[in-house]
């Protein structure tokens, strides 16, 4: 574990051996990341979403239809929560297995991004988190801005729990027949299929996508 929690309520309590509360290597986590599940309380209830995301040093933006509940509900507050999974730990125990994982909680008050310029950026910076091709796209039109909502959660209360290497099994099955180790889980992108009614042939920057590493 590295650096001081946050807050108090993301102080991490059950498995604290697996916290971490750097920023840079929590950042790490969500820059790796492609998908943040979002929850909050509506007026319905409590509802959590997955939603594409981008990060910059102090801000995870998230983004969507203007009428979209959860962004309209964050005015009193969000968790967002990313999660990468590394493997599958396989014990002796039922008990005792586990996932190797980082996984990163991100709670706080949204603000809504109304300026112009900011919101320009703040697509850029989803579009190229995921995809990494805002250069090469057309830029948004005025009715495709009007029609999304987009809302910067700051990144000041948040924490991570980090596990990696083997199963940590019981004394009591020190001598027990029984197999344990990891199964690493290995993603990665498939090769690009152009679209039949794609204005272009296959550039080299988007064939280059395909080879980057899934959750580095
Ligand atoms: C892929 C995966 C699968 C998991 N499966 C299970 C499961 O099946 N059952 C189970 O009980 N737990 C599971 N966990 C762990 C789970 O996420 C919680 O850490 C754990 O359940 C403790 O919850 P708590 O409310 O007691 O945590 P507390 O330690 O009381 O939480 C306090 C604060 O710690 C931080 N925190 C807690 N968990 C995390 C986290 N995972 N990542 C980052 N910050 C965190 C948050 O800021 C939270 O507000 C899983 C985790 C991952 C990543």
């Amino acid at each position: 574990m590295t650096a001081q929690p946050m807050s108090p309520r993301t102080t991490v309590r059950r498995g604290a051996s697996h916290a971490e509360y750097g920023k840079s290597e929590i950042l790490a986590v969500l820059r790796a990341g492609q998908i943040a599940h979002v929850g909050v309380d509506t007026d319905e209830g409590p509802l959590v979403l997955p939603m594409a995301y981008g990060v910059t040093e102090d801000v995870m933006y998230l983004h969507g239809a203007l009428a979209n509940s959860l962004l309209k509900a964050g005015g009193n507050g969000v968790c967002a929560t990313v999660t990468l999974l590394d493997g599958l730990v396989i014990a002796k125990t039922s008990f005792n297995n586990t996932m190797n994982y980082r996984s990163v909680v991100v709670r706080g008050t949204p603000r809504m991004v109304t300026d112009g310029a900011e919101r320009l950026e703040a697509l850029r910076i989803i579009t190229d988190h995921i995809v990494g091709n805002w250069e090469h796209l057309r830029p948004p039109s005025d009715s495709e801005l009007r029609a999304t909502r987009i809302i910067a959660l700051p990144l000041d209360e948040m924490s991570a729990k980090i596990r990696t290497g083997p199963p940590v099994n019981d004394d009591v099955d020190a001598d027990a027949a029984h197999w344990c180790g990891e199964i690493p889980l290995v993603s990665a992108w498939g090769s690009p299929v152009t679209a039949p009614d794609s204005g272009a042939t296959l550039p080299s920057s988007i064939a280059a996508l395909a080879d980057r590493p899934v959750n580095p």
